[in-house]
C-alpha cells in the first residue's frame, strides 16, 4: 500500500482523474486528512462510497504507531512512535502561552509548536546529543514525516499546531528532498496551512543544503546549530565541523542572508566548563560580529546522563548572556521545556532501543 501523503494537490488530482473522479475531490480528501484529521476513508462522508473504495485499495493514511509518550508538569508532551520496519522516531509537541493585550483587556494565546524528526537515527554524531550516540538508520519519507506533523495536530492539549522546528532526531539538510516535499505539504492553505515564516529548519551546517535552501522560493527560518566559536572545541562537539569548518560556514550564511535577506539564528547550547566562560563569549562575538541578520539563541545544556553534560549556573548564563549584547549581538536565552521528561533530542527513543 502506498502513503496518500506522499502525493501534493496535483498528483492526487491526476489520480483521481485517472479513475475517472472529478479532480475537485482531491481539495476534499486534504481537507479530510490535514485539516480534519480523518485516519480512514470510509469516514470521508462527502466522497462517492466508490471513490473511498478505490481509494482504500490503494493508499493508507497513517503508517506510524505510538510506542510511548510522556507528559511534562510544563504541558510539553513527547511521543515516540514506531515506524512500519520497527524503527523508532521522536515527536514533541510543545505548548506556549502568551499575553496579548488588545486595549483594556490582555488575552491569552495558546499555540503548540510540533517538534518533528526527520530520520531515523543520525549519522553526524555530536557528543551532547542522544540521536546519535545509535547511529544512522535511514531517512524517513515525506510521508513518514507527515505523519509525525499529523499525530502531533491531532493530540494537541491546548491550541493548535501552529509551529513546525525539525529539532528532533536527524539532520534535516541531510534528507533535503524528503524534507522539502513534506515542508510545502505542511505550508499548503489545502492541508495544513502552516505559515513558512513559522516553519524552522534547524541544521549542524550542512553547506551544501543550506546553498540549495537560498534557491527555493519558501521563507522559512534557518538555525544553525553553532555551540562553539573556535574550530578546535567545535569539532570535539560537532565532527561535521571537520567537513565544513567554521570560516566555510559563515561565508555561507553571510551568501545566504545576502540573497534571503532573511535573519539566521544561531542555537548555541551553554555547556558547564566547556563552552560558556568569558573567552567562549569573546570567540562568540568576534565570529558573528559582522554577520547581518544574525541572531543567537542561547540554551542551557539539558543534562544527557550519558555523556556527563551539564549546564551553567545562572549568574554564568547572565554574564554570558550580557556580554553579547554589549557586544551588539541580538541576543535570546531560551530554557529546555519538558526538564521532568527525556526531552532532549533522541533521550526517549534511546531509553527504549537499550531495552
Ligand atoms: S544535534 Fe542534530 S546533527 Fe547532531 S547528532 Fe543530534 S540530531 Fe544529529
Amino acid at each position: 500500500m502506498q502513503d496518500i501523503k506522499e502525493l501534493n494537490l496535483k498528483t492526487l488530482e491526476d489520480k483521481l482523474l485517472s479513475w475517472g473522479s472529478p479532480k475537485y475531490h482531491a481539495r476534499g480528501i486534504f481537507n479530510w486528512i490535514y485539516q480534519k484529521g480523518v485516519y480512514e476513508f470510509s469516514q470521508m462522508s462527502n466522497l462517492p462510497i466508490s471513490l473511498r473504495g478505490l481509494l482504500a485499495k490503494e493508499y493508507l493514511i497513517l503508517s506510524l504507531h505510538l510506542a510511548d509518550t510522556q507528559k511534562s508538569s510544563d504541558g510539553t508532551t513527547k511521543f515516540l512512535f514506531e515506524l512500519a520496519d520497527k524503527n523508532l522516531v521522536e515527536a514533541v509537541n510543545i505548548p506556549m502561552v502568551k499575553r496579548a493585550s488588545t486595549g483594556k483587556t490582555a488575552n491569552r494565546l495558546h499555540s503548540t509548536t510540533g517538534c518533528i524528526s526527520s530520520q531515523a537515527g543520525c549519522k553526524f554524531g555530536c557528543s551532547f546529543c542522544a540521536s546519535g550516540q545509535k547511529g544512522f538508520k535511514r531517512n524517513l519519507s515525506a510521508g513518514e514525516i507527515l505523519d509525525e506533523v499529523l499525530y502531533l495536530k491531532n493530540n494537541t492539549s491546548i491550541g493548535n499546531l501552529t509551529h513546525i522546528v525539525f529539532m528532533g532526531t536527524g539532520e534535516p539538510l541531510d534528507n533535503y528532498d524528503h524534507l522539502l516535499k513534506a515542508i510545502r505539504i505542511i505550508n499548503s492553505p489545502d492541508a495544513f496551512n502552516v505559515g513558512a515564516r513559522r516553519i524552522t529548519i534547524s541544521t549542524c551546517g550542512i553547506i551544501p543544503g543550506i546553498k540549495k535552501l537560498a534557491q527555493e522560493d519558501l521563507q522559512v527560518e534557518l538555525s544553525i546549530s553553532l555551540h562553539a566559536a573556535v574550530d578546535k572545541l567545535r569539532n570535539q562537539l560537532m565532527p561535521v565541523n571537520n567537513k565544513y569548518p567554521l570560516a566555510t560556514l559563515i561565508k555561507c550564511c553571510q551568501e545566504y542572508i545576502t540573497k534571503t535577506n532573511r535573519q539566521i539564528t544561531f542555537e548555541y547550547i551553554l555547556i558547564k566548563g566547556v563552552n560558556a566562560d568569558a573567552v567562549a563569549a569573546g570567540n562568540l562575538v568576534k565570529l558573528l560580529k559582522d554577520l547581518r541578520l544574525a541572531k543567537v539563541n542561547l540554551i542551557p545544556a539539558n543534562c544527557v546522563a550519558e555523556s556527563k553534560i551539564f549546564p551553567p549556573d545562572d549568574a554564568q548564563i547572565d554574564y554570558f548572556k550580557q556580554y553579547l549584547i554589549k557586544s551588539g549581538l541580538n541576543v535570546t536565552l531560551r530554557r529546555e521545556r519538558g526538564q521532568d521528561i527525556d526531552a532532549a533530542c533522541g533521550q526517549l527513543r534511546l531509553k527504549y532501543e537499550k531495552i
